[in-house]
């Protein structure tokens, strides 16, 4: 029997909507698993701004780190969208991410059999896939000092540095690592290790780290034929890991193999509080209609359980009711398709909840 305490941020849009359905599901696991999670609401992003002027007020970034988890709904919306920039939304969103430290970045690329018609590529491609894509998040092109747009002699110029320090890649390398040992064992590093300096000195650390790791099979391949490969023949890829911009770009990417936003969840972890979310925004041209797709907040749920709190038989739990249910024929609006039975967001969440016990 675990206790928990997890910040829940309903967010903004269709956030309140599908974070009801997380919890929803949590508190079944609770009772079957007989754990205790406690609550903490609290407010970022728009809903923040309505409640206290602004998106990130220091009072929420206090209560958040008093817990051991932060379970994310979704921010932003037209009605803020006139706002300065550090008035936004998503600057709040940002600010939490950079707030609790979280280094590193996880986005399974998953396919669910039952939906691999949603996907863009050919069954045979996508079938059976299971992709974790490790992003470093706070380091590298995006943070690299100097940066801005100068003169000189007249000509101006743009300018970002990709900096990484030992510590940065280590930390990420061995996470990946680790993650790799739970999985089937297998690690991919990306770079662009045939042009950038900075790459070459990643891929040297990879390969110390990976000294420690003997059980698990890695290798190193360059950016433009990882984007080539995750589309030609994505199974080969188990654990990839990779810096911010590449793993940027590579995340979005997987994460579409697999067809649909409405089903992807993603985790920051690294720091103290790991912060776990879909990787959606919060829809605002469905907003109360009550269609939103709850399964990337669920999944992300499944994922606070896995990477946040280590209940491995929990988050399973979780992973196989989505798919019980989705093979039992039940589909929101956006995965519909011919035959099956359509069904609106708390009916989802409800049939979710109830496979659990049938999946235990
Ligand atoms: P979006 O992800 O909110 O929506 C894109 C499309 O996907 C829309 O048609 C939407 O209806 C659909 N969609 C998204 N989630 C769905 C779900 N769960 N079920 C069914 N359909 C779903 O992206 P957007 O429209 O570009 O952005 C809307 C707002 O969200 C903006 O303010 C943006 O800044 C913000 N945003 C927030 C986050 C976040 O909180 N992490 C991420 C991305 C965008």
């Amino acid at each position: 029997m675990a206790n928990f305490k997890i910040a829940v941020m309903e967010g903004d849009g269709i956030g309140p909507e599908i974070v009801a359905e997380g919890l929803k599901v949590l508190e079944e696991i609770a009772l079957k698993f007989n754990h205790t999670f406690e609550y903490e609401k609290v407010y970022v992003g728009g809903c923040a701004i309505d409640k206290f002027g602004e998106p990130l007020p220091q009072s929420e970034v206090d209560k958040i780190l008093k817990c051991d988890a932060l379970f994310f709904g979704a921010v932003g919306g037209p009605k803020w969208d006139n706002l300065p920039q550090e008035k936004k939304p998503e600057t709040g969103l940002l600010g939490i991410r950079k707030a609790l430290g979280a280094f590193a970045n996880l986005r399974p690329a998953k396919v669910f059999d039952e939906l691999i018609d949603a996907s863009t590529l050919k069954p045979e491609v996508i079938k059976g896939i299971d992709i974790l894509v490790v992003r470093e998040l706070t380091g590298g092109i995006y943070f690299g000092k100097p940066k801005g747009i100068f003169e000189e002699n007249g000509e101006k110029k743009g300018l970002n540095t990709m900096v990484y320090y030992e510590y940065e890649v280590r930390r990420i390398v061995k996470l990946a690592f680790e993650l790799a040992m739970q999985r089937r064992k297998k690690l991919t590093s990306v770079d662009k290790a045939n042009v950038l300096d900075v790459s070459q000195f990643w891929r040297d650390i990879v390969n110390d780290v990976a000294k420690d790791y003997p059980d698990v099979e890695y290798n190193h391949i360059l950016v433009d034929n990882a984007a080539m490969q995750l589309v030609r023949d994505p199974k080969q890829f188990d654990v990839i890991v990779t810096g911010n911009i590449f793993g940027d770009i590579l995340s979005d990417e997987a994460s579409m193999l697999t067809g649909s936003i409405g089903m992807l969840a993603s985790a920051s972890v690294g720091g103290d509080v790991g912060m776990f979310e879909p990787i959606h925004g919060s829809a605002p041209d469905i907003v109360g209609l009550g269609i939103a797709n709850p399964i990337a907040q669920i999944e992300s749920a499944a994922m606070m359980l896995k990477y946040g709190f280590k209940l491995d038989k929990e988050a399973e739990a979780i992973e196989n009711a989505i798919d019980l249910v989705l093979k039992m024929g039940y589909r929101t609006p956006d995965i519909m398709s011919e035959g099956k039975k359509k069904v609106n967001t708390i009916q989802m969440g409800d049939l979710i909840a109830k496979a659990i016990g049938d999946v235990i």
